[in-house]
């Protein structure tokens, strides 16, 4: 059985690896002149390394990546409003977008990688299998599904960037009025984070200003990063399928989400996964990720109704004594919430 993987960011490149790993013969089609992921950091939850273990990567990226335990929830005047020490909690492993991009790739056999094409529509595609994997702008999902809403402006931009420090900082998200930054440390010193604010589509706002009075050392982080990245946040409606014929969409082609819950990523993963799993029964695939993948879109809406869009101070106070009146335990079980999916057992065919 052939795929073609549309789309070479993490969400394609786990694709490759895991229909590979279920003796698809595979070719991927990016339209970047070169393979490589921008970015700065991404947190690979539980879930997504259970993913990744069955892709065998999981030693690879427990080497590039550092695992954190400790951390929590601060207000933006730097006071924890959820403190977690090591409460035996699964691990997140910290690392940077292009380590984990880069683990994938390696995985992969180069002469089935194919930079510097486009691929605008499905028909000439000789396969069994099209994967959708081209992101939250995905043609083919325009051209598949022709009437479904496209990315719409989620209401708030994002910053990221990597400071090289060193620092030694737990992992952390600050919450305040309109705005929330995260603090995402590698294990070398260098710290991934990211900041992000209610604002009109297309702001130019200067980071420095909008989160000045925050608490330390996040003007330090921003002041001293090289090259800081800033997109507003798009989310992708909820679509009425994921496949069609033989073309299923992965990733963010599939369900793009707002970053409150750091999940994105993951669940490309996840697909990935699922997908391989289901063999080629792509009523299988939908069947099984629409649900997941609309509970997590859904829960990271409500972290950013709860998180960055609280605006007045009174919101703000009530959130901040909710959370701080929250019991460790109780935390963890929410905070995990969405991380304890496991990998699918062999799927039987449906039809
Ligand atoms: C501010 C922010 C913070 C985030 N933080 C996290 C986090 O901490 N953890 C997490 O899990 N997720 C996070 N995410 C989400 C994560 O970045 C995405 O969910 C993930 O990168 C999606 O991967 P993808 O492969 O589906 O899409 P993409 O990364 O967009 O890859 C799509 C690829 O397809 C290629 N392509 C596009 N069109 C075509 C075409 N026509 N033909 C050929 N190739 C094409 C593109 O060049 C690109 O390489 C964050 C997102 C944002 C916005």
């Amino acid at each position: 059985m052939k795929a073609i993987v549309v789309g070479g960011g993490i969400g394609g490149l786990a694709a490759a690896v895991s229909l590979r790993r279920v003796g698809w013969e595979v070719v991927v089609y990016e339209r970047a002149a070169a393979f490589g992921e921008i970015g700065a950091g991404v947190g690979v939850m539980p879930n997504a390394m259970r993913a990744l273990e069955w892709m065998g990567l999981d030693a690879e990226i427990r080497r590039l990546g550092t695992p954190r335990v400790s951390g929590g929830v601060r207000s933006s005047d730097g006071r924890w409003l959820v403190h977690l020490p090591d409460v035996g909690q699964e691990q997140i492993i910290a690392m940077h977008r292009a380590d984990l991009h880069g683990v994938l790739l390696r995985a992969l056999p180069s002469e089935i990688l194919f930079n510097d094409v486009e691929v605008t529509s499905v028909e000439d595609l000789d396969a069994d299998l099209v994967v959708a994997a081209d992101g939250i702008n995905s043609r083919l999902r325009a051209d598949l599904l022709p009437s479904a809403p496209g990315p719409v402006y989620a209401g708030a931009t994002a910053w990221r960037g990597v400071a090289p420090g060193p620092f030694d900082l737990p992992i952390s998200q600050t919450l305040g009025p309109g705005g929330e930054a995260g603090i995402l440390p590698l294990g070398d010193g260098r710290v991934c984070w990211y900041l992000a604010a209610v604002a009109p589509v297309g702001a130019d706002l200067d980071p420095a200003e909008v989160f000045a009075g925050w608490h330390d050392p996040l003007p330090e982080l921003v002041a001293s990063t090289p090259a800081v990245i800033r997109h507003d946040i798009y989310e992708l409606p909820l679509l009425p399928t994921f496949v069609s014929g033989r073309v299923a969409l992965l990733g963010d082609a599939a369900h793009a989400m707002t970053p409150y819950l750091g999940q994105g990523a993951c669940m490309a993963l996840e697909d990935a996964v699922t997908l391989a799993l289901c063999d080629g029964d792509l009523a299988r695939y939908d069947a099984v990720r629409r649900p997941r993948t609309r509970a997590v879109w859904r829960g990271s809406r409500a972290a950013g109704r709860f998180g960055i869009g609280l605006r007045s101070p009174i919101a703000v106070a009530l959130r901040d004594f909710v959370l701080r009146a929250t019991p460790s335990s109780a935390a963890v079980r929410g905070m995990g919430k969405f991380a304890t999916w496991q990998v699918p057992t062999q799927f039987t065919r449906t039809g």
